[in-house]
């Protein structure tokens, strides 16, 4: 008999990502954990860009469950804690390209992430990021077994009993599915629901010798963008689709030489190649687009092509009885906008949240995993509609120089609430009370969700090939935008041409009463409750001290002393 089988609180299928984070936060949180993983770290994962509510939602379960390490995930804190084969993100840029030609500097957009106060955004290198996470897990006391598949699960009303390929047989209270797309429980309960409305499959590898777009196109002072386009995530976008460049190369501190890339496209736009390979097929299709053939000239794959069917999957639910899907098991639509982290981890903090208190009540009440369910599809709706009609923008630029904003409000919207949840809430229980109701982008801002469905009714009802239909429909976008006062300077400077969001550049006039950073109304009272300027200032100057290097190191340190005390 294996020395690991007994009787555990919970079982977690998959130590990816998602597991192995649900892992370290159960176990710190006392309850007996053990999690199976078909593989052996390190192994390939995608799934690299990081976005800022992504890396929000970690500073809350490092806050809400005293798991400081989830606090690391930032570009400093990282190369200094966790290691430098990750690359740095300072923005995410998009170029876009006509078969045949120059890629024109005038259709360019750079959405600049801000260093402050947490530090710039990452690219996750994920064989290092999900072992790093497998080991936390295991430091708190969590159970991991590599290279076992489970096979099997039969829930009942007592508990689960979970079966490897093996044939052993563990007992939990509760299991979490965290397999990723392959997920044995969604296939067994019949779960998957794939009516959904964006279509894309995907092509991908590691490379090494991708050199920096503005090496090969027109230089960084020619677009008047504020950083080198390697030193973010870069999409080459595209009538039907788009081509990710995520660097881990792109600082002075990286001892990674790859950088990710994968091509997305729409199939009925861009049927697959059965007839060539996947490498064939991806350099046959960039071979269309001439300035995104040069940066590729020189590049090598470093391991094999992987060629996707379509992405797209949802749930019709998330949980039944004694068990639910976490994560990349839920669903996912498309890496466009790097919203499947995010996702990810927004439903790990929500099923940490409702087993701690199903373990301590000793109730594992399926109703107490409805948070979980709710949340978790609204995001993937919402992702598959904002995800659906940025392919359809890309079938005329000027669609999507408007629709952009739509992306950019929302995900700076729902980065500002969550970010003033955590910072005002006073107990977990508080958090999850502010953030009930956040569907992904908006940050559950209702007058944006008004606005941005008038916006994505437009864009579904016009023919991009139709100039004068796209013309009205664009006049009408800009219209709805300058018919409300909370729409941000620097989003507005877009929607007039400038083709990048501010440098991080910090200043007075951010804390303007009305015109400053903080609006005024409805929005104001939404994103900032009743707080004041300095308020604010004093705020933000915690966070810089809390979140900085120094200051986890301490964390720490202090909390390795009390493990050492523990353990004498
Ligand atoms: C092409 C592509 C690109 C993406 N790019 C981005 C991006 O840039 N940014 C972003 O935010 N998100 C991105 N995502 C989404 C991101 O990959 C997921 O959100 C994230 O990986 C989900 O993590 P997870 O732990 O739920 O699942 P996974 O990372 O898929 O982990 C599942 C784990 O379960 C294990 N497993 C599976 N079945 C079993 C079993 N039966 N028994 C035991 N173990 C099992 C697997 O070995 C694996 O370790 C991308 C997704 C795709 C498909």
């Amino acid at each position: 008999m294996d020395s690991a089988q007994g009787t555990f609180d919970v079982a977690i299928i998959g130590s990816g990502i998602g597991g192995s984070t649900l892992g370290a936060i159960l176990a710190r949180q006392g309850l007996r954990v053990i999690v199976f993983e078909g593989g052996t770290h390190p192994k390939f994962a995608v799934g690299e860009s990081m976005i800022l509510e992504t890396s929000e939602v970690l500073r809350a379960m490092a806050k809400f469950y005293d798991v400081p390490e989830l606090a690391y995930f930032s570009s400093e804190n990282y190369f200094s804690h966790i290691g430098t084969s990750h690359g740095v993100k300072r923005h995410f840029s998009f170029l876009y390209h006509r078969p045949g030609e120059e890629q024109q500097v005038a259709q360019s957009l750079q959405a600049v992430i801000p260093k402050q106060p947490h530090g710039h955004e990452l690219h996750l290198y994920r064989q290092d990021s999900d072992y790093f996470l497998t080991a936390v897990a295991i430091s708190y006391g969590a159970t991991v077994l590599q290279n076992t598949r489970i096979r099997d699960v039969q829930t009942s009303p007592d508990g689960v009993e979970v079966i490897t390929d093996q044939g052993h047989q563990y007992h939990a209270q509760y299991v979490v599915d965290a397999g990723g797309f392959r997920s044995i429980l969604a296939e067994k309960f019949g779960l998957r629901d794939t009516n959904l409305q964006a279509h894309s499959r995907a092509i991908f590898t590691h490379m090494v010798d991708v050199p920096c777009f503005n090496d090969v196109g027109a230089p960084r002072q020619e677009y008047g963008i504020p950083f080198p386009l390697s030193q973010g995530t870069l999409h080459h976008v595209f009538d039907g689709g788009w081509l990710w460049v995520i660097p881990f190369n792109n600082h002075p501190r990286s001892t990674n030489p790859l950088c990710s890339v994968g091509l997305q496209v729409d199939p009925r736009i861009h049927p697959a190649r059965p007839d060539l390979s996947p490498e064939e097929e991806f350099y046959a299709f960039i071979g269309q687009y001439p300035s995104m053939q040069a940066q590729f000239r020189e590049a090598k794959a470093v391991r094999g092509w992987t060629r996707t069917e379509r992405l797209q999957y949802s749930s019709t639910h998330l949980f039944g009885e004694r068990f639910c899907l976490l994560g990349h098991a839920a669903g996912f639509i498309d890496p466009l906008f790097s919203k499947g982290l995010y996702t990810t981890f927004m439903s790990v903090a929500l099923v940490a949240n409702a087993l701690i208190e199903a373990q301590s009540a000793g109730d594992y009440s399926p109703q107490r995993f409805e948070p979980l369910d709710q949340t978790t599809l609204s995001f993937v709706r919402s992702n598959d509609r904002l995800v659906a009609n940025a392919y359809k923008s890309f079938s005329n630029y000027k669609l999507w120089s408007v629709y952009s904003v739509v992306w950019m409000l929302g995900a700076y919207l729902e980065y500002v609430k969550l970010t003033s949840a955590r910072v005002q809430a006073t107990s977990r229980a508080d958090y999850f009370a502010r953030i009930r109701g956040l569907r992904l982008v908006g940050g559950g801002f209702a007058q944006f969700d008004q606005v941005t469905n008038v916006i994505d009714q437009l864009i579904e009802q016009t023919d991009p090939a139709d100039e004068v239909a796209v013309d009205r429909a664009v006049a009408a976008i800009k219209a709805l935008f300058a018919s409300v006062d909370w729409v941000p300077h620097a989003f507005q400077e877009i929607l007039k041409g400038k083709n990048h969001l501010p440098a991080n550049k910090l200043r007075l006039g951010l804390l303007k009463r009305d015109t400053g950073f903080m609006g005024s109304g409805a929005y104001q009272a939404h994103f900032f409750g009743r707080r004041s300027n300095s308020e604010l200032v004093k705020a933000f100057l915690r966070e810089k001290m809390r979140y900085s290097t120094p200051s986890l190191a301490v964390q720490r340190r202090l909390q390795n002393a009390g493990r050492a005390q523990v353990h004498h």
